[in-house]
C-alpha cells in the first residue's frame, strides 16, 4: 500500500510517500514559497534531487504539482496517482479531543478549525492541507495524526496551571504539549533497543530542533512535557523563551509594549536568537561561541543548562528513570550540548561515554558509559514514518 504523508506549513508542504508496511520511502520532498512568483520544489526519488522552479498559487495547486512529479517520467515513483490508497497529515493541534490518529471526516474537520484558536499558526496551513489532498485525491483515506495526541495521558496535576480553575473549564487553558509524534517515536524505539516491552519503560526524550520540548514517559505514557497551552513553554528554542516570569509581560505592556510586539517578541525574537543577538541555529551559534563571543557562549550554556534542570525534574517526576534520550536536529547532532547538559549528573544515574558520545553523529546509538545506571542515547527521530504507520494500520 502507498501512503502519502504530508505536513503542510503555511507557504509550504512536506512530504513522503511511503511503501507500506514495507516502510521504504519511495519519494520525499519540499514545496516551499507557495503563494511566491519563485516557489520551489525539491523532489528526491530514486536518491537523485530534482529542482522544480514554477510559481505555485496555493496549496492546492502545490499539493497538484507534487502530484504530478510523484507520476512524471522524469520524477516519479508511481504510474497513476490512485496507487495512493491513503494521505495521513501532521497536525498540530487536536486539543483534549483526540488521543490518538483519527480518520479525517466532516467532524474532525470541525475541530481542527475550533483548535486554530490555540494554534493560529499551524492548525489553519495544516488544514488548508488536508483539504489541498482530498481535492487531489478525492478516493484516498485522510487520516490526522496530532502532535497533542501522546501527551492526552497527562494526569490532571501535570497539566492544570495554577490559574483559576473557571479558566480552564471556560476556555480550556491547560497543558497539551507538542512534538507528540517525535517523543512517541523515540520512546518506542528506544524501548525496542533496550529490549523492554514499550510500555515497561520509564524513559525522558528530548526533542531538540528549532522548536524543543522535553516529555518524561511512564511505562510507555507521557505523563508530563514541557511545551504548554502554546508550543511557546518550557526550554530555550531558536527563537522562544521558553520559561519566564509572566509578569515580565504585564511590566513591559506598561512600557509601552503592544500584545502583538510581545507576542513576536517571545515568539520570533528570544531564545538562542534573542540572548546571543547572533544567530538561531546551533550550529552558527556554536562557532561564534568557539570564536569567543560571550553572548554565544551564554545562550549555548542557558539553553543546556534548562534542559539539565528539566532532567532533574522529570527524574523526580518518574520515580525510576531507564533511559534518556536525545533527538531533532541538535539532539542528534550536537554531542557537546548532549555532553553539557548530561555533565554531574553522575547522582541520578547519568554518566556519559565521551569518546561513544563524540562518534554518535546522525544516527542511533548508546551514549552513555557501561557503568551509567540511567542508559543515553541519540536517536533520530522519524515523525513521517510514525504518521506513515498510524495511517496504515487505519487504512487496514
Ligand atoms: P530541526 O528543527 O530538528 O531540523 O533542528 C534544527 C536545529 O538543529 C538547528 O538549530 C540546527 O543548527 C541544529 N543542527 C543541525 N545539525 C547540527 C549539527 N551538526 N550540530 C549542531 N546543531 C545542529
Amino acid at each position: 500500500m502507498k501512503v502519502l504523508v504530508i505536513n503542510a506549513g503555511s507557504s509550504s508542504i512536506k512530504y513522503q510517500l511511503f511503501e507500506m508496511p514495507a516502510e521504504k520511502v519511495l519519494a520525499k520532498g519540499l514545496l516551499e514559497k507557495i503563494g511566491e512568483e519563485n516557489s520551489q520544489l525539491n523532489h528526491f526519488s530514486d536518491s537523485k534531487e530534482h529542482k522544480i522552479r514554477t510559481k505555485v498559487a496555493d496549496h492546492s495547486a502545490g499539493m497538484k504539482l507534487i502530484l504530478d512529479t510523484l507520476v512524471a517520467p522524469q520524477t516519479g515513483v508511481i504510474k497513476n496517482v490512485s496507487e495512493i490508497s491513503a494521505v495521513g497529515h501532521r497536525v498540530v493541534h487536536g486539543g483534549e479531543e483526540f488521543t490518538g490518529s483519527v480518520v479525517i471526516d466532516d467532524t474532525v474537520i470541525a475541530s481542527i478549525e475550533k483548535f486554530a484558536d490555540i494554534a493560529p499558526l499551524h492548525n489553519p496551513p495544516n488544514l488548508t492541507g488536508i483539504k489541498a489532498a482530498q481535492k487531489g485525491l478525492p478516493k484516498a483515506l485522510q487520516v490526522a495524526c496530532f502532535d497533542t495526541a501522546f501527551h492526552t495521558t497527562i494526569p490532571k496535576v501535570a497539566y492544570i496551571y495554577a490559574l483559576p480553575y473557571e479558566i480552564y473549564e471556560k476556555f480550556r487553558v491547560r497543558k497539551y504539549g507538542f512534538h507528540g509524534t517525535s517523543h512517541r517515536y523515540v520512546a518506542r524505539r528506544c524501548a525496542k533497543i533496550m529490549g523492554r516491552d514499550k510500555y515497561d519503560i520509564n524513559v525522558i526524550t528530548c526533542h531538540l530542533g528549532n522548536g524543543c520540548s522535553i516529555t518524561a514517559v511512564k511505562a510507555g505514557k507521557s505523563v508530563d512535557t514541557s511545551m504548554g497551552l502554546t508550543p511557546l513553554e518550557g526550554l530555550v528554542m531558536g527563537t522562544r523563551t521558553g520559561d519566564f516570569d509572566p509578569a515580565i509581560l504585564f511590566y513591559l505592556s506598561e512600557k509601552g509594549y503592544s500584545i502583538d510586539e510581545l507576542n513576536n517578541m517571545c515568539n520570533k525574537k528570544s531564545g538562542l536568537l534573542g540572548i546571543s543577538g547572533v544567530s538561531n541555529d546551533m550550529r552558527n551559534l556554536r562557532d561564534q561561541a568557539l570564536a569567543g563571543n560571550e553572548r554565544a557562549m551564554l545562550a549555548f550554556d542557558i539553553f543546556c543548562y534548562r534542559i539539565k534542570k528539566y532532567v532533574g525534574a522529570y527524574t523526580a517526576a518518574l520515580g525510576r528513570l531507564d533511559a534518556l534520550v536525545f533527538t531533532g536536529g541538535i539532539g542528534e547532532n550536537a554531542a557537546d550540548v548532549r555532553a553539557q547538559v548530561c555533565e554531574n549528573l553522575e547522582q541520578i544515574g547519568i554518566k556519559i561515554d565521551p569518546a561513544a558520545n563524540e562518534q554518535t553523529v546522525r544516527k542511533e546509538g548508546l551514549i552513555s558509559s557501561a557503568d551509567s545506571r540511567v542508559k543515553v542515547f541519540a536517536i533520530p527521530t522519524n515523525e513521517e514514518l510514525a504518521i506513515a504507520q498510524d495511517t496504515f494500520r487505519l487504512a487496514e
